[in-house]
């Protein structure tokens, strides 16, 4: 044993850690993949069981990781909220069983899947939702109640009656695979960088400062522990049981374990069946279920004894670095692409693998001829996480980054803050101008059928098309004459580039392919402005005003209006007879799509049918009676009370008017106002002391 190397040793992993674990907790972009992290915290756990007299309570081996931010509230947890011992070895996983069933004897487990998302805790009193609060450090996090009423599986109401008064119930809060790759479809569309992982997303998501974006992005929520001092069942399986009743969202996956060759059975089902299903997970969580067993064993610092977690190990496989290509995006993006040797990796052959940007590529020290280990994991696209450097030939050199546009041979430029290389040549350079075409003819823009990529392509080698005003300059026998196309089809073309002239404003603006403008900023854009003219005369701090569009936003949109060969496409479209102004019945955005609302009562700030004309402007429906089918009821004063009961009885959620205003864009962040007389506020002095659990 060397005590002064070690205490280095000790010293260097603890700020490592702690720098790692901010990159991941609180920035939610974490520089390394979990199998590392894991490795050098179990590295440190083993020095400092060598060296007792160096044990610090700050060090990351006694910590939960914490996600505390400065734009929250901190709110304090009424039990603590731990983290979970972790194993990536099934033997590790059999001597943890064998402890425990050591100490008290023959043991129930509960197994459940580890879901890959972020952990929250719901705090409910007299059945309503009070408070949702992130883990934060394990005593205290922040409090997202606003952006997690906006989860649709997170009941406001709880059905029944036999819940305790005040208890809390832990979760997962995670991203579906489906909203996950359609947020990163409009950030790419947006010309934003994608999102790593739904882990990422999730976590990110769950911190956003306007709760409208979090209700767009498909967050989803699964509870898995009760805490609290008057549970219904004393075993941990009753009381899901009994949460399941009350209407929270449980995993129909979870199975009781009677011993170790059952556990072994749940985890090799899951290890394949997880890759099915529509959700991220990372493992699986092996639980004791009673709660005086729980007792007994009771926690460490950092983590329940009772539980631990077997975590997948992210599938991954060697192979070597063929080549590097590099692509160019419609807003001038490159992005390198590896070529690899073909390899067999989670059911498919992988040959191609990102590596985002010219940091990364210097960071990991990719040389081309190396042997690079590539990983799926939650992502779709597959990534290089490690090169094998015992077997780096001896006369690789470091890779160099291109410092010119592979397409057009511009010289790069990189934007501030910003760790991607641009291309500048706009009007010249080959992807960008049939990108900006693709983009401006694609379903959810100009929806153009029968200009394809290789169409789009064709009348630009023939130089019928060179920017996207040219399109409403096509002639028919012209279309006609080139190869593979004809008169059918081209006369298909020019009655769908016809009928693109009613596309809604919003459309057309997103369809211009400005830098960030998405889809979703479009929408605001045009229900703010109303007309292009006015987006286009509006300078830096008018834009902003607009919801969603910040700075970046605005000066992207300054900036592209900036541009005269921008200004003479948009006059060329303004002849052309596209829609540069809001209908009136335009939506003022789609934020509460697919809910159903009751509007009843008399309110401060609006009529009854302003109200209802809110909620359709914002995509929301209107229906005259409480039902089943309801998902709000907005009460104002005076409402009946028969409405109210009826309301409750059936878990509508009821909100106040200023409840419903944030929700359509009101105070953003701010956790809304709760009506005293619907949701009684917390008495401090009524909240339990001393849980027994988590
Ligand atoms: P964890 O994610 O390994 O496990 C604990 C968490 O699992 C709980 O907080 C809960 O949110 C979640 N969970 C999901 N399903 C569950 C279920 N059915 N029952 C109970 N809990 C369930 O622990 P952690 O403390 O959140 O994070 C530690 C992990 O994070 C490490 O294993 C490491 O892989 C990763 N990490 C990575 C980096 C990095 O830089 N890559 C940095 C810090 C942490």
């Amino acid at each position: 044993m060397n005590t002064v190397n070690d205490k280095q040793r000790i010293d260097e992993l603890r700020a490592k850690l702690d720098y790692y674990n901010h990159k991941y907790y609180v920035e939610n972009s974490p520089e390394i993949e979990d199998y590392r992290f894991d490795m050098l915290l179990r590295e440190l756990q083993d020095l400092e069981a060598l060296h007792p007299e160096l044990f610090d309570p700050n060090s990351p081996t006694q910590r939960v990781g914490s996600d505390i931010t400065s734009e929250f509230r901190s709110v304090e947890h009424s039990f603590p909220m731990l983290s979970l011992a972790n194993t990536y070895s099934l033997d590790e996983l059999h001597e943890w069983a064998d402890r425990i069933e050591r100490e008290i004897g023959e043991v129930e487990y509960v197994c459940e899947l580890k879901f890959d998302g972020t952990a929250i805790s719901l705090a409910y009193r007299d059945g309503a939702l009070l408070r949702a609060v992130t883990r934060g450090d394990g005593e205290k996090g922040d409090d997202v109640t606003a952006n997690v009423r906006t989860i649709r599986s997170v009941p406001l109401h709880l059905r029944g009656d036999d819940y305790p008064s005040y208890f809390e119930i832990r979760g997962e809060i995670f991203m579906p695979y489906a909203s996950f790759d359609r947020l990163n479809a409009e950030r790419e569309a947006a010309g934003e960088p994608l999102l790593a992982n739904p882990r990422n997303a999730a976590a990110g998501t769950l911190k956003q400062l306007s709760s409208q974006v979090v209700a767009r992005r498909g967050l989803d929520c699964t509870l898995y522990q009760l805490a609290g001092d008057a549970l219904p069942s004393a075993s941990h399986w009753g009381n899901m049981a009994k949460a399941r009743e009350w209407g929270f969202k449980i995993s129909d996956n979870m199975r009781v374990c009677r011993n170790i060759a059952q556990i072994d059975e749940y985890i090799a089902h899951w290890d394949t069946e997880r890759k099915r299903l529509p959700f991220p997970t990372d493992g699986v969580v092996v639980k004791v279920n009673r709660y005086d067993d729980r007792r007994k064993l009771g926690s460490t610092a950092k983590a329940p004894r009772w539980a631990v977690a077997y975590k997948f190990k992210a599938e991954r496989a060697a192979t070597r670095l063929l080549s590097i290509d590099f692509q160019v995006g419609r807003t001038g993006a490159v992005t390198p692409v590896a070529n690899l040797a073909p390899v067999l990796l989670a059911g498919t052959t992988v040959k191609r693998a990102t590596l985002h940007n010219a940091e990364q590529i210097a960071q990991l020290d990719i040389r081309i001829g190396d042997t690079v280990y590539v990983e799926k994991g939650g992502e779709i696209i597959p990534k290089i996480t490690e090169v094998d450097l015992a077997e780096r030939p001896a006369d690789s050199r470091p890779f160099e980054y291109i410092d010119r546009c592979p397409e057009c041979g511009t010289p790069l430029v990189r934007f501030e803050g910003e760790a991607k290389h641009y291309c500048p040549n706009q009007s010249g350079c080959r992807p960008q101008i049939l990108g900006r075409i693709e983009h401006f003819v694609s379903r959810k823009a100009m929806n153009i059928e029968g200009l394809g990529d290789e169409t789009v392509e064709l009348l630009w080698q023939n130089d019928m098309l060179h920017d996207i005003a040219d399109i409403y300059t096509l002639h028919a026998e012209r279309l006609a004459a080139l190869p593979r196309l004809g008169e059918k089809s081209a006369a298909n073309i020019l009655r769908n580039i016809s009928s693109s002239r009613e596309v809604p404003f919003a459309r057309v603006l997103f369809a211009l392919g400005i830098r960030f403008v998405g889809e979703t900023t479009a929408k605001y854009l045009a229900a703010h402005f109303r007309s292009l003219d006015a987006i286009m005369a509006a300078d830096r701090d008018t834009l902003a005003e607009a919801d969603e569009v910040g700075e970046r936003i605005a000066e992207a949109i300054v900036e592209y209006f900036a541009d005269t060969a921008n200004r003479d496409i948009v006059e060329r479209l303004r002849r052309a007879g596209l829609q540069f102004e809001s209908e009136a019945a335009e939506l003022a955005s789609d934020v509460l799509a697919g809910r159903s609302f009751v509007i009843s009562g008399k309110f401060a700030s609006h009529s009854r049918e302003e109200m209802k004309a809110l909620v359709e402007s914002h995509g929301g429906r209107n229906l005259a009676a409480v039902s089943a089918n309801v998902d709000y009821l907005v009460a104002g004063e005076k409402m009946g009370p028969a409405k109210l009961q009826k309301a409750q009885k059936l878990g509508v959620a009821i909100i106040s008017e200023e409840e419903f205003m944030e929700m359509i864009g009101g105070a953003g962040c701010s956790a809304p106002h709760l009506s005293h007389e619907l949701v009684p506020q917390q008495d401090e002095a009524e909240t339990p002391q001393q849980g027994t659990l988590f």
